[in-house]
C-alpha cells in the first residue's frame, strides 16, 4: 500500500493530515473517548478496530495496537 497522504501527524479520529493544515472536528460520540480512533496517527492507514469487553483496540499494520485502557490510564 502506497504511502499517498501527506506528511503527518494524522488525526486518529478522521484521518486528516493535521501537519498540512487540515482542520477536524469531532463527533460527540468522539469527544467522549467512546469511538475508537480508526486512523494510525504515525502513517494515517486505517486500523483494524476490534471491541472488547473494556472498551477497544486499534491495530495499524505497521505500528501496533493501541488499547482503549491505555487512554484512560492519561
Ligand atoms: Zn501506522
Amino acid at each position: 500500500m502506497a504511502r499517498n497522504k501527506g506528511i503527518g501527524p494524522f488525526d486518529p479520529y478522521t484521518g486528516a493530515d493535521l501537519g498540512a493544515g487540515e482542520q477536524v472536528e469531532y463527533s460527540p460520540a468522539q469527544q467522549s473517548g467512546l469511538e475508537a480512533p480508526r486512523f494510525c496517527p504515525e502513517c494515517g492507514r486505517r486500523r483494524v478496530v476490534q471491541v472488547t469487553p473494556h472498551g477497544w483496540t486499534a491495530t495499524c499494520s505497521r505500528h501496533g495496537t493501541v488499547d482503549s485502557v491505555d487512554f484512560e490510564l492519561r
